[in-house]
């Protein structure tokens, strides 16, 4: 029998704070009584402030962040559009995937998986491309399954020092709500996020932000789509209802989760993430581990995946954590299986919810030929934590 609480340090699903969930906790109610828009006119809102985008449009569907992925793509382009993506770990490849699924024509930029987004690559190909068959680049914001983030300002920039009219795709739905997203100000067409990483929820809305252009492209672009179509979902939206049967408790539970956002404050929510992180990276350091992630400019801070020594394998590494000590890493996904395992540091965490992630892995490692030094990533972590601290004034010695 299992005692205590099983610790969830992978990306995604990521923990529901208690007061998300009691706010989820109420009985069904009608979709169309008068009164449903005061629950989800302020989502729609609020979802904009999250993303950055005073025009944005926000669509949300009852679906997994790959939903928002196709509603993309079906709402926007023509079958057999030429389309610019790189592959740099699992989640770019299976967009990829998507779009040639679907009927893109997707040019291919693969680069390690471990590198971003390759930008001057991109600004290569965008150069060349006079004629202006690209119509659409995709960047990954946050890869998850290797832990490194792109500038997606980067991107933007390229697009216009050669006055490229292509629509700007980007998938933020490891980094939305965690890390800072500017839609404005890069000027993304089209943002891609779901509920179960930054928004701290259940699995069960796909969430998109949508440009004015990308509105106005969508309005004689060509896919065939039907459950995902713009019209349909904002002409209900407008007054706060949805041309399905919504997820009404999922709304309840995101009213929440904003609400904590905008209390704790985006800008201290990034900061939050990014020393958690640091503390990951630097017990990854005390144990003489690579990152997957390249180079420390582009080090995520929603996931830290780590490669293993040969000796080891990091499924076993996997499976003992979540066997012996109860807690639940990342998996090495695709070429990384067995070579890496992900910690998970995104959206309800503290310090000590890292160090139990830490402390775990390490006695995982150990249990699976690792010749690390139990303890040595909980001191190097606990040391920066302590180090880094937001002072706190401290009530009870004041009294
Ligand atoms: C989790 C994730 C997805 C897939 O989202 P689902 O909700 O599982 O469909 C896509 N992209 C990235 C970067 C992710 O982290």
């Amino acid at each position: 029998m299992k005692t205590g609480i099983t610790h969830l340090a992978i990306p995604g699903p990521t923990n529901v704070p208690e007061a998300v969930r009691q706010a989820m906790n109420v009985p069904m109610q009608d979709m169309r009584a008068p009164d449903f828009g005061d629950l989800t006119v302020g989502l729609f809102s609020d979802l904009r402030r999250v993303f950055k985008t005073t025009n944005g449009t926000i669509m949300i569907y009852p679906g997994s962040g790959t939903a928002a992925w196709e509603a993309a793509i079906m709402n926007t382009l023509n079958a057999g559009d030429r389309v610019l993506m790189s592959r740099q770990g699992q989640f770019s490849t299976l967009w990829a995937r998507m779009a040639e699924q679907l009927g893109l024509d997707v040019e291919l930029v693969d680069v390690p998986w471990g590198a971003g987004t390759p930008v001057s690559e991109f600004a290569r190909r965008l150069g060349n491309d006079v004629e202006g068959k690209i119509k659409a680049v995709f960047v990954t914001h946050n890869e998850t399954a290797t832990g490194v983030t792109s500038d997606v300002g980067a991107v933007r920039a390229v697009m216009d020092d050669v006055y490229h009219e292509a629509l700007l795709f980007v998938d933020g739905v490891s980094s939305v709500g965690s890390i800072d997203f500017r839609m404005d100000e890069w000027r993304v067409d089209l943002a891609v996020t779901g509920s179960q990483k930054g928004l701290m929820l259940p699995a069960g809305l796909g969430i998109l932000a949508v440009s004015n252009r990308a509105m106005a492209a969508s309005r004689h672009a060509t896919l065939p789509r039907a459950y995902f179509r713009f019209e349909d979902m904002t002409s209900f939206n407008r007054d706060g209802y949805f041309p399905y049967t919504p997820p009404t408790q999922l709304f309840h539970g995101l009213r929440k989760a904003l609400d904590r956002l905008f209390e704790e404050g985006l800008d201290n929510v990034f900061a939050r993430h990014r020393r958690l992180a640091e503390g990951v990276r630097r017990a990854t350091e005390a144990w003489g581990y690579d990152l997957v992630a390249e180079h420390c400019r582009i080090y995520s801070d929603t996931v830290t995946a780590i490669r293993v020594p040969p000796e080891v394998d990091a499924r076993d590494v996997i499976r003992g954590a979540y066997v012996n000590y109860n807690t639940s890493l990342g998996s090495g996904l695709g070429p990384l299986a067995g070579k890496a395992f992900r910690i998970g540091h995104i959206g309800d965490l503290n310090e000590v919810m890292c160090l139990a992630a830490i402390a775990s892995s390490e006695m995982a490692l150990v249990d699976a030929g690792a010749t690390i030094e139990l303890g040595s990533g909980v001191a190097a972590a606990q040391a920066w934590y302590r180090d880094s601290r937001v002072r706190q004034p401290m009530a009870i010695a004041a009294e």
